[in-house]
Order: C-alpha cells, then structure tokens, then sequence
C-alpha cells in the first residue's frame, strides 16, 4: 500500500487520537499543579470518547493507586489501590497488555471495588501506560452499555497512555513521590550471570547506548514532524546501504543472511507507514516511532518463538538507530568520555566499540549476552577488565549513574549496594589489590621451589597486547599463542603480511624469551563467518568435529600461508610451533612436513630463516596417550591441553554451565592419565608442559608439579599466585605423596593436598 494514503480506520483512530492530544497540549502547558492536570486529563479523554468513565491509575509504593478519575466516585481517589496482577487494572499493567471487555465483570480477574461505585458500568478498556517497557500506570474508560470499544478508540487511548507516560517521567507530573514509580529501580538487587572474564570492579552505570530522552511527544506542526522522519528514514538506509555494501562483509555466509534481513527492516513501508500514521494522530516524530515501536514489543510478547524474538531484536535495533538520527542524540557513551569509575551496560559490543573507551575508568563490562567466544571477550580478557554476560534485562533494571559492585569471580552482581555492602567490597578489592601488589614485587625472581627445582613459567596468549603480560608478570616466556584469535577479532581473512607483522612484534616484544606459537585452531566453537565449509556447517558437536588440524590439513592453503609467515617472522631466531587436536601421529607427520616443505620453498627464495625450528603437538585426545611410543619420537615438546583433554575424557562440555563443575581437575582419573605421559616423556626425554586452564590455579598447578611437569603455560593474572605457590614449596617430598594418592583409593586428591599444602606451609593464595 502506498505509505502516503493509509486506510480509512487508521485515519479516523488518527484524527480521534489528535484531537485529543491537542486539547492535551494545553492542559500540560497550563502552571496548574500535576493533580489538577490529571483531573483535567480524563475530562478530555472522557468527553473525546464519550465515555462515562476515565481513570488514571498510576504505579505507587508498588501499588497501583486511583489518581484520577471522571465518572467513578470521587471519595476512591488516592483511597483505591490494586496490587500488580490484582483485577483488571493490575492484569493489564502486570502483563503490559490491553484489555477490551464489554463485561467486564464476566472477566476471571475482575475485583470488585465498592467504593469507587464501578458496578454501574459494563464495559472496560484498559492500556497500560508503558515507561521503559514497563507499565507505570493504567488509563481505562468505562461504559454503562456493555459493548467492546472499537479498535479506533483503543488506539487513541494507547497514544494518548504513550504521552502521559511521557509527561509522568519528564513533566514531574507526579511531583507527589517522584522516583516511586518503578520499586524495582531504586532498591538494592544481587544478580548472577554468566562469568566472562574474572576479576573485581566497582563502578557506575554507564549505557554503551545512552537512551534517548523523548522530551516532546506532541507535535507543534505536524508537517515539520512527517519530513523530520522522512529525513532520518534516508539516512538510516543509507547507513544501512554502506554497513551491508562493505567489501568484508562480501563473503557468503549466516552473517549476510543478517544483514540482509536488516536492510529489509529498514526498508519496510509498513513501518513507515505506522510511523506516519502515528505522527498523523497528533505525536512528534521520535514519540511516533517509540509508539509504534511499542505496539511491536505488544504483539511480540505474545509470540513464543525464539527466532523472531532475534527479529525483534533486529527491528528494536533500528528503531534505537532512527530515534537517535531524529532527535541529533548521536554517538555512543565512549563519544562522550567516561567521567568516573565506569561500568558499562550493552546489549552487546563489538571489540572495536570496546577500545574506544578510556581503559582507566572503565572498570567493568555488563552484557545483556554475550558468551566466552565471543570477540569482544578476548579482547576485554586482553584489557584485564571484568565482564559478567547473559545478564537478561539488566538495562531495565539499571538507572544511569546507578552505583554497581562486580565481582565476576564469586558470580555476583551488586546493583545499588548498601553502605555495608560497598565497605565489605572494598575491604575485598583492597585485600587482592595488596596481594597483586605482593605478586609484583616477585616479578624479577625466579619460579624456584624451596629445593631448588627451576620451574618454567610461561603465559598464554593471543592479542599483540597480551605480549607486554610476559614482563609485567615476570613469566618465562609465552607458553601458547593462541593464532586463531587474530582471525577471531578481524572481520576478514587475515592475509601472510598482517600475520607476518603479529608474529614479528610478537616475537620482538618477548625479547630473547621463547614464544610457542600454536597454529590456528579454528572451528568447533571457534567459527569465523568467513570461513566455513559444508563439513562444518550444522555439525552436532562441533567441539569434536571438522577443527583445528583437520580443517587445516585440509584446507593446506591456510596452513602453507600461516607457515611462510611464521617461518619469516622468526628470520634468524628459534621458531617454536605447535599443532593443537593432534589425534594420531601421522597427523603430525603431516602437519611438520607441510612446515618443511614451506621452508624449502623460502630457502629457494632466498629468505632469511629462523635458526632452529621446533616443533611440538599439544595433547588433547586421549586417544593419544596410547600411541605416545610412536608419536614422542617425532617431537620437540609436548603440551597438554588441558582444556579439551578433561572435556574429552569425562565426555562432559567445557561449555556446559552444569558440567563445568562436575569432575575435578584434581579427580584421580585425570592425575593417574597425566601421571602415565609424564612418565612415557621422561623416557623419551621430551620435555612436556600443561597450557590449559587448570595450571593457573594454586592447587592444580601444584599437584601437576607433583605428577612431574616442569613447564605450565596459565593465564597472565595467575603468574603471581602460581609464582607464589612454587617458591614456597619444597617439591621432592609433594612428589612422594603425589604417587602415594594415586593408588590410595580417593576419589579426588584435592582434599589431601590441601591438607599437605597447610602442613608444609605451601602458600595457596
Ligand atoms: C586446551 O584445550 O587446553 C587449550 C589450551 O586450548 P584451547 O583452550 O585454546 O582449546
Ligand atoms: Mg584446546
């Protein structure tokens, strides 16, 4: 249909509507106090009608309070009050829903009030008055005839609910308790989520996205209002146009489909049309598209289907991006500078958004999603800032400035603490800021047991920024870079030259210390939207499917590329690689010819070479243990991914929240198999190290010392604990008692080593 001639009804609902807000618009305009506007307020809805009954109902010390009314007894208002889910006004403000009854007592949920003298009336209608996807309040109109009111009618009374929401929030028109009107936004509340990057932050709230403030709904002239929107609806395609035009983004794949169905969105009449039709009845053009917007969210709420609820999130999107162009509130909160200890609130963020804000206030991350893959969470890992995910709704709950207490660790969310609170959290980031403090001071000793034992210490890795932990902490090295993460963050194929360039300042950056660089392991839970094949696509476990080695093995090209350039970038230096998934040996065979072949190939081309290359596989399938004889021969170095290994053995997700906890590092199982390669790579004499998760905590680490490792590769922020840990710890006698619990029949060595630990002293932070 053609947007400029919207339908019959659509028109009259729009005329109603205006005529209303009209009369409206002088009503706020007058200096009269805010009941007597309300009183003035239902005059006006009730006369437009002709309805013999107007109320207005509004959210109170959690009540739903009779403000003001025409047609009910006058003796009822501020007397009259529903709890939410209470009778019809409390449904419909509960559920954020209409409600269109010709009888209204035939309705279940129908409460009987004496005193507001409402039996005399039949019908009812009822919208909710909507403030943040919240109901604030209730505007009805009763009928002494029971009849439905028509959909033209309802429509005016949810643009008429829309403005005098508005006027609530920004006109102080309920002046009497200001800020009562949503509890749930001024008291304290503890949340959990889903724990992304550890750490501790206090800060305030901060929106990535800062809300637009509507501060006028209805239009001076509505002429000025339909080309303001027809404006901003050009911009926002061409926007559109250029974000789904880019030359990245011209590979096939999911992420196209996205976008494309974006670009649909944005180029739908229907929603212009709703937009003008909205503007039509009287609004302004950012309170047309919040209006129409809402009607969405209305129906939405009622589809229980997960796909269109992404949907929903796409068209909320756009509507965010066209309230912004309209009303000039352009930019991010990073556009306008953090003024104090930050933490920032998003539905989600990219890794560029993310760099943008000043590291030194921002203090902490809150996603509305969000999960462990996810780009932006690497790169806040890399920046040491703590983020919490998956934290549904927790833009709604939050006031700007609003103080909140993070402590990703202990997976708990603070939001609005009390005094106490905000002192014991304190006294906690103080306490392991002091500690950190301690750790640093060790920086420049060496990780030597009590006994004498040089234990290599290195760190795992990924972004150029993570190379400048390797000196900060004082580590040996960096005992695993991750390659993949530079495919992760980029939106495009990284090419030879950039690859190149990482690895050089890498390697430049550690100075003379090793660097183990493993090659990519994408796929699995590590996809790129820019690389994927059939194979992959679909895969019911993808952890277990078409990753890593194999895809490189296969797609050789990738592998030769990232070879040249890891040859090249260690020129003259000793060049240590290792290959991840390794599940049987000729896989290594092959992975170390295609690396010598590059090298040929460079030499033929006269390019400088590393001076050693070294090479090694990382085990993580078990059934790798049972070849070691074969596989050892053909290896410089063996790591251990600890990681991948537990999920293998147990056969339990490592992604899995309720898995996660489920069987010990320290169970007798995983020690008796680490115990068993150990052992098969003394004889062999290859040196073996541990560079999964588990080395990074105090007990772990120790008891891996215990099993034999002389070589942990663990996160950045564990260096000085484990560092700790090793200096104060005698290792011969550990040795003893970690062979005597293997057969001692327990469970889990844990309980006794840390019995041992508190014995000898051994400090476990
Ligand atoms: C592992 O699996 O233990 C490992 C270190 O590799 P990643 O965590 O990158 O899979
Ligand atoms: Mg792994």
């Amino acid at each position: 249909m053609n947007a400029s001639v919207p339908p019959l009804n659509a028109l009259t609902a729009a005329a109603s509507a205006r005529k209303i807000l009209q009369r409206l618009h002088d009503v706020m305009a007058a200096r009269t106090n805010a009941q007597a506007k309300l009183n003035k307020v239902v005059e006006i809805i009730g006369e437009e009608l002709s309805s013999e009954v107007c109320s207005i109902y509004l959210l109170r010390e959690g009540l739903l309070e009779l403000f003001a009314t025409r047609g009910l007894n006058q003796d009822a208002v501020h007397v009259t009050k529903l709890a939410l889910g209470e009778g019809l006004v409390g449904t419909i403000a509960q559920n954020v829903e209409t409600l269109n009854l010709d009888e209204a007592a035939a309705h279940p949920d129908y409460a009987y009030r004496p005193e507001t003298g409402e039996e005399l009336f039949h019908s009812f209608a009822g919208v909710p008055i909507v403030r943040r996807e919240k109901a604030v309040g209730v505007l009805a109109v009763q009928h002494v005839e029971p009849r439905p009111y028509q959909e033209v009618e309802i429509e005016a009374l949810q643009t008429v609910a829309m403005v005098l929401a508005e006027l609530i929030a920004n006109a102080g028109l309920i002046d009497i308790h200001p800020g009562e009107e949503r509890r749930f936004e001024t008291g304290t509340g503890v949340v959990q989520g889903l724990q992304l990057v550890m750490g501790m932050g206090r800060g305030h709230a901060v929106f990535h996205q800062p809300r637009v403030t509507i501060e006028h709904t209805v239009a001076e002239d509505t002429e000025v209002e339909r080309q303001r929107v027809i404006s901003a609806f050009s911009k926002m395609r061409e926007q559109i146009d250029r974000m789904t035009g880019q030359a990245e983004f011209g590979v096939d794949g999911d992420h196209k489909e996205v976008l494309e169905t974006y670009k649909m969105f944005a180029y739908d009449e229907g929603w212009a049309r709703r937009i003008n039709e909205a503007i039509d009845s009287g609004l302004t053009a950012e309170a047309a598209i919040e209006r129409v917007q809402q009607r969405t969210r209305m129906r939405m709420r009622q589809i229980d289907d997960p796909l269109l609820r992404d949907r929903m999130h796409d068209l909320e999107d756009l509507a965010n991006r066209l309230l912004r162009i309209v009303s000039g509130q352009l930019g991010t909160a990073a556009q306008s500078g953090l003024r104090q200890d930050t933490i920032l609130i998003a539905r989600n963020l990219g890794p560029a958004e993310l760099l943008e804000y000043d590291r030194r206030r921002l203090k902490g991350v809150i996603l509305e999603e969000g999960s462990l893959t996810a780009h932006v969470i690497i790169v806040a890992r890399a920046m040491g800032i703590p983020v919490m995910g998956r934290m549904r709704d927790v833009r709604h709950q939050l006031n700007d400035g609003d103080l909140i207490l993070m402590d990703v660790t202990d997976n708990r969310v603070v939001i609005r603490p009390s005094v106490s609170m905000d002192e014991a959290f304190s006294a906690k980031l103080a306490m392991t800021q002091k500690k950190r403090a301690g750790y640093a001071a060790m920086r420049d000793l060496p990780a030597v047991t009590r006994d004498g034992i040089r234990i290599e210490l290195m760190v795992n890795a990924g972004l150029r920024d993570d190379v400048a932990s390797v000196d900060v902490m004082g580590a040996d090295g960096i005992g695993l870079f991750r390659t993949e993460f530079q495919f992760l963050v980029s939106a495009t194929l990284p090419q030879r030259e950039r690859q190149q360039r990482l690895y050089r300042d890498v390697l430049d950056a550690a100075g003379n210390k090793p660097v183990i660089f493993r090659t990519v392991d994408i796929g699995g839970d590590k996809a790129l939207p820019y690389l994927r094949s059939e194979d992959s696509d679909g895969e019911e476990n993808p952890a277990m499917g078409w990753r890593a080695l194999r895809l490189a093995l296969e797609r050789d090209g990738l592998m030769k590329v990232q070879a040249r350039a890891l040859l090249d970038a260690a020129a003259g230096r000793t060049l240590y690689v290792m290959f991840p998934l390794i599940s049987e040996p000729w896989e290594m065979e092959e992975a170390r010819k295609l690396f010598d072949s590059q090298r040929e190939l460079l030499a033929v081309q006269k390019h400088k070479l590393p001076s050693a290359i070294k090479y090694g596989a990382m085990l993580e399938v078990p059934a790798l243990a049972e070849v070691l004889d074969q596989l050892l021969p053909m290896l410089d170095f063996l790591s251990i991914g600890t990681n991948d290994l537990t999920q293998f053995l147990f056969a339990a997700d490592r992604a899995h929240p309720k898995l996660a906890e489920r069987y010990d590092w320290l169970s007798i199982a995983i020690m008796r198999f680490l115990d068993r390669i150990v052992k098969a790579c003394v004889e062999h004499k290859v040196p073996v190290g541990v560079c999964g998760e588990m080395g990074g905590r105090t007990t772990e680490a120790m008891a891996l010392l215990g099993l034999g490792m002389r070589r942990l590769s663990i996160t950045p922020a564990s260096v000085g604990p484990v560092k700790a840990m090793i200096r104060s710890l005698e290792l011969a006698p550990l040795e003893i008692e970690m062979q005597r619990l293997l057969t001692s029949g327990v469970r889990t060595v844990r309980p006794a080593l840390m019995d041992w630990a508190a014995e000898k002293g051994v400090e476990l932070g």
